[in-house]
């Protein structure tokens, strides 16, 4: 019933998450009544996305820059380095206002079940930052890929004369950071604990 452009819209907007069939229509058709030019910058700005976002070439953060504005901030605290799953937990966190320190983002979690290892994770690059590090809190999600990965991360550490720690949940096991409120994430930065 709709054109086929409408049709190869609401299949593109479906990949989106959280948008079913019913929003992925609703949101086509809408889009149907912009005027041209909010269209042509919607358009370019999709376009331009993969040329301008690249990843820290220091932590991994998605930025437009070789060297993303946290690590460059020699404000923060570069004793302290945050591992976290992927560029959504640092914004989380980074809501929270309580941080100070640096992160270093992993890219994913370590699954076997689908063939993630170490190898595969921005693991390597760890290494080259850990010089002023005293303490690096380990903040995976308290998933079993999240533990996972963190046991594995501790196994290499822990000869390096640097103090680990692990987010203080204080939620049901499974939890993922990025989706945990303000109040939790800031008492699980707070109330970090040695792991
Ligand atoms: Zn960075």
């Amino acid at each position: 019933m709709y054109p086929k452009i409408i049709l190869d819209l609401i299949e593109n907007l479906k990949k989106l998450p959280g948008i079913g069939e019913k929003t992925a229509e609703r949101l086509a058709l809408n889009l149907t009544s912009w005027d041209n030019d909010d269209l042509m910058l919607f358009g370019s700005n999709l376009l331009s996305l993969k040329q301008q976002i690249k990843y820290c070439k220091n932590c991994g953060l998605l930025t437009d820059k070789d060297t993303c504005d946290i690590c460059q901030n020699k404000q923060r605290n570069q004793e302290l380095l945050m591992i976290v799953e992927d560029s959504k937990d640092v914004y989380a966190i980074e809501k929270t206002n309580t941080y100070q320190g640096l992160y270093h983002i992993l890219g994913g979690l370590i699954d076997f079940s689908r063939g993630i290892e170490p190898k595969d994770l921005n693991i390597d690059t760890l290494e080259n930052r850990l010089n002023m590090v005293h303490e690096i809190v380990i903040a995976t999600n308290g998933t079993v890929e999240g533990e996972l990965t963190a046991q594995y991360l501790k196994s290499i550490l822990k000869d390096k004369n640097i103090s680990i720690t692990r987010l203080a949940y204080g939620l049901p096991v499974g939890t993922e950071l990025k989706y945990a409120d303000q109040l939790t994430l800031i008492k699980a930065v707070e109330n970090r604990q040695k792991y």
